[in-house]
């Protein structure tokens, strides 16, 4: 063992942080949290984590569930490929390998959305394996650990190499939890607590003052921004919803129809077009509802909601996956993105139009 591996674990004794997934052995449980985790705080976790496990206390019980259901607990944590390829998973562990998770490392990474963090996160903590996971929190430490001077991305192996060198082969799991601990309480992006760091003495960056130069930047494009328009069909006392394919961008999710405005379409026609593209159905934008701002990690938009008359048609699945009439009181059993959900608070709870 190193001497900062010692250093390490002795912190991670003492200093741990108590969450709710450290005080079980069950794998299941472990990977749950592993999922919820990616490009999301601890803090925002917990409560999902929490309320998950009370619907679904068992790897069993999630391939049971519907997709629907999965996604409607998992509403507002975002990256919903999680949710779904986490229930495609546990089936798989379900119908292939007797509902056991697998202890062979190989094997858990074929899985649906075991990359290779969950990989070694999973399998070092449930089962002791030597694999160093590498998030950007951890990356973070070991650029300034080693004060590499290209940007994180492109020192992966020199990173991965450190961490292979450095992970302790009886306590891999405190290994990898105790640098996740420090990069998310200690080696802050902004302002690390060097003083607070057991790490400081073998840290370059530290030793030369220069903790604030590191990591290198990554070069960032330009977050693009979308201007969309959405309807809120009225038929009746129901709304007309419709349902995202499955794979990609919140695949599976419901919304209201509608879609990105092209260049010098009005958000009026805009949504009179989308609603007829995506479910067959003709309708007139009457008067909109407001504009919701939503920032998502790779883009932001600005979406427009519009109250719509249904003039003709029967709905189809144009371009979605499902659709259903609903009644405003309906719409919190089913999960929308967050946009949409922004737009609820300013809808009328009965047709404007009768
Ligand atoms: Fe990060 Fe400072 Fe610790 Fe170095 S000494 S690992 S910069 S917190």
């Amino acid at each position: 063992m190193t001497t900062l591996t010692r250093k390490l674990l002795q912190w991670y004794r003492k200093r741990a942080r108590k969450l709710p997934w450290r005080e079980t052995n069950d794998p299941y449980r472990i990977w749950l949290s592993e999922v919820m985790l990616q490009q999301t705080q601890v803090d925002t976790v917990i409560p999902y984590y929490e309320r998950w496990l009370k619907k679904y206390p068992t790897l069993q019980k999630v391939a049971q569930a519907s997709e629907d259901e999965i996604l409607k607990l998992w509403e507002g944590l975002g990256y919903y490929a999680r949710a779904r390829n986490f229930r495609k998973a546990c089936q798989e562990v379900v119908e292939r390998y007797q509902g056991k998770v697998p202890l062979d490392p190989q094997v858990f990474s074929t899985l649906k959305g075991v990359g290779p963090y969950t990989l070694a996160a999973v399998q070092s903590i449930a089962f002791q394996k030597s694999l160093p996971a590498m998030d950007g929190n951890i990356k973070r430490i070991v650029s300034r650990l080693l004060r590499l001077d290209e940007p994180p991305s492109k020192v992966l192996s020199p990173i991965g190499a450190f961490l292979q060198k450095n992970i302790s082969p009886k306590q891999p799991g405190d290994f990898n939890q105790a640098l996740m601990d420090i990069g998310a309480t200690i080696c802050l992006p902004k302002n690390p607590k060097c003083l607070l760091c057991p790490l400081s003495l073998d840290c370059e960056a530290f030793q030369f003052k220069q903790a604030h130069f590191y990591p290198i930047a990554e070069e960032k494009n330009p977050r693009p921004h979308y201007r969309a328009a959405v309807g809120v069909v009225w038929k009746g006392d129901k709304l007309l919803i419709s349902k995202r394919k499955s794979e990609g961008f919140l695949g599976g999710l419901w919304e209201f129809p509608g879609g990105k405005m092209k260049m010098g379409e009005s958000a009026k026609l805009c949504v009179e077009r989308e609603v007829k593209e995506e479910v067959g159905v003709e309708v007139e934008a009457v008067k909109s509802v407001g504009v919701i701002e939503h920032a998502y990690t790779h883009f932001s938009i600005e979406m427009e909601g519009f109250l719509c008359r249904y003039l003709k048609g029967k709905p189809q699945t144009l371009d979605c996956a499902d659709w259903k009439w609903i009644s405003f009181s309906e719409l919190k059993k089913f999960a929308f993105p967050t946009a949409n959900r922004k737009l609820f608070p300013l809808l009328p709870k009965t047709n404007p139009f009768e």
